[in-house]
C-alpha cells in the first residue's frame, strides 16, 4: 500500500479537489491511505479565529463567516445539488465551532487552539471523501484521532508510538486486509490525547502524520503531492532561480528540513528512514512526473547549494546581570525557560557573557518567554529579522544573498552557512 499526502494548496478550491480525485483515480486498484490538510489557507484563518476568541483580537463572528463562505463556495463548485447530505454535514461541523465560541475559553491558549484549529482538517476530509464517493471512487473516511495518539503538549504534541502503531495496524491495516485496493481518507496534523482531547502535531504536521501511518503499515512508499515539481533547492517564493533535487538522501533531507526548508515537516524523515520507506515529492499539476525521491541513496544531489529562508524571526540576546560568564550552569537554566515556554531555538551562539538565540517570533509565547528570562538576565532583542541557511555554500552565493542586508549573526560549518539578517532600510 501507499500513503499519499495532499497539502492545503492541493485542495484550495473546487478545481483543485477535482484534480486530487483524478490523481487518486490514476492509482485505482492500489490500497491508498490518503492524508489531507486543511483547504488552502484555512489553518491560518482558524488561527485568527482562535485569537479572536481567546485573546479578543478582532471579530470572531466575522472571521468564522469567512471560513464558512470559503468552504461553502468549494462545496457549491463540487456538489451542484444543494440537497446533497454533505451540506448538512459541513453545517454541523460549523455548529461545533459556534458552540466553542459561545462559551468562555476553559483551557490554555494552546489547548483551545488545538480544539478549534483542528476543524480545518475535519472539514477538508469530509468534503473530499464525499466528493470521491460522488465521482464513483469508494473510500472510507477515518477520524485520525482514533489512531494517532499523543501526550498533552498541545500544538506540538509528542506521539505515543506504541499505542499509535498498534491502533493504525488494527484499524487501517485491518481495513486494507479486508479491502484490497481500498482507499482511506484521513486528516493530517491532528491527533488525540489519552483523555480524548484533540491535539495537533505542529504547523505543517500533515507530512508527519503521513509518515507515522506509513511506518506503522510498512507502506511501500509515501508521496507528498505539491504545487512544485519536487523538492527544490530553494523556496520559489523567495528565490528566482530554483533547481529540482532529484535524489536526496534521508540524511540530507533531515538537515534541510531541520534548517527550515518548508517542503517537508522536519519530523517526517525519521520514521521513514527507520522503516526504510521511500518518500516521493511530486507535482499535483504534473502527476506523472517522477518528482524528487528521498531514500537511503547516497549518490544524492546533495552538493547542489540549497537556500532556506525563514522570515518572522526574533534575535534574542541574553546576558548575565553581573558580568558573570554564561556557562553550563546558567545555560541549563536558560534552556529550561525555553523548553517551559515551548519555544524552539532555530540558531544559537554564545560569547563569554551573552547567549544569542534566533526563534520564530510567535506571540504571546515569545513575549512570556522574554519576561521570564528578564527575571534573571539582561535581555535585548531584535524583531523582524530573517534566518538564512545555505547548504553547500560558496562565497559568491553568500555575497549575492547578503547584499542589501545587515548581518547580525553568522555561523559557518563545512557544509552549512547561517545568517541572521535584517533588511537595510
Ligand atoms: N493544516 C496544517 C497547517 O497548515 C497542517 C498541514 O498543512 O500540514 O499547518
Ligand atoms: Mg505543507
Amino acid at each position: 500500500m501507499k500513503v499519499f499526502k495532499f497539502g492545503g494548496a492541493s485542495v484550495k478550491d473546487a478545481e483543485a479537489v477535482k484534480n486530487v480525485a483524478e490523481i487518486i483515480r490514476m492509482y485505482q486498484g492500489e490500497s491508498l491511505a490518503v492524508v489531507v490538510s486543511a483547504m488552502g489557507k484555512t489553518t491560518n484563518a482558524f488561527e485568527k479565529l482562535h485569537r479572536a476568541f481567546f485573546l479578543k483580537e478582532g471579530d470572531a463572528n466575522q472571521q468564522l463567516q469567512e471560513i464558512k463562505d470559503f468552504h461553502f463556495q468549494i462545496l457549491e463548485g463540487l456538489f451542484p445539488d444543494s440537497k446533497h447530505k454533505v451540506y448538512q454535514e459541513i453545517h454541523n461541523t460549523f455548529v461545533e465551532v459556534e458552540w466553542q465560541l459561545e462559551d468562555d475559553p476553559i483551557g490554555t491558549f494552546d489547548f483551545e487552539y488545538d480544539q478549534m484549529v483542528s476543524l480545518g482538517e475535519m472539514l477538508s476530509t469530509k468534503i473530499i471523501s464525499a466528493y470521491l464517493l460522488e465521482v464513483g471512487i469508494s473510500n472510507k473516511w477515518l477520524d485520525a484521532r482514533d489512531v494517532i495518539r499523543t501526550d498533552n503538549h498541545y500544538r506540538k504534541a509528542y506521539v505515543d508510538w506504541e499505542l499509535s502503531n498498534s491502533l493504525i495496524k488494527k484499524v487501517m491495516g485491518g481495513f486494507f486486509e479486508k479491502e484490497e485496493g481500498g482507499i482511506m481518507i484521513t486528516q493530517g496534523f491532528i491527533a488525540a490525547t489519552s483523555e480524548n482531547y484533540t491535539s495537533t502535531l505542529g504547523r505543517e504536521g500533515s507530512d508527519f502524520s503521513a509518515a507515522i501511518i506509513a511506518s506503522a503499515l510498512q507502506a511501500e512508499e509515501v508521496v507528498i503531492w505539491k504545487d512544485v515539481e519536487g523538492m527544490l533547492n530553494a523556496d520559489p517564493k523567495y528565490f528566482e532561480k530554483t533547481v529540482k533535487l532529484n535524489n536526496i538522501s534521508y540524511r540530507e533531507a533531515v538537515e534541510l528540513a531541520y534548517f527550515g526548508a518548508s517542503v517537508i515537516h522536519p519530523k517526517t524523515i525519521k520514521p521513514l528512514h527507520n522503516a526504510n520507506i521511500p518518500l516521493y515529492v511530486k507535482s499535483f499539476v504534473n502527476p506523472s512526473n517522477r518528482g524528487s525521491l528521498i531514500d537511503a541513496n547516497t549518490d544524492s544531489d546533495s552538493l547542489v547549494p540549497s537556500y532556506i529562508h525563514k522570515p518572522g524571526q526574533i534575535l534574542i540576546s541574553i546576558a548575565s546581570k553581573d558580568y558573570a560568564f554564561i556557562a553550563e550552569n546558567n545555560l541549563s537554566d536558560i534552556y529550561r525557560v525555553f523548553s517551559e515556554h515551548g519555544v524552539s531555538i532555530n540558531m544559537m551562539q554564545n560569547s563569554a557573557i551573552s547567549f544569542s538565540v534566533c526563534v520564530d517570533d510567535e506571540s504571546p509565547k515569545v513575549d512570556k518567554l522574554i519576561k521570564a528570562l528578564q527575571e534573571h538576565f539582561l535581555v535585548t532583542y531584535n524583531k523582524s529579522v530573517e534566518l538564512l541557511t545555505i547548504r553547500h555554500y560558496t562565497e559568491d552565493i553568500i555575497e549575492e544573498l547578503l547584499s542589501g542586508k545587515s548581518n547580525l549573526l553568522e555561523q559557518k560549518s563545512r557544509n552549512t552557512a547561517r545568517f541572521v539578517l535584517k533588511k537595510i532600510s
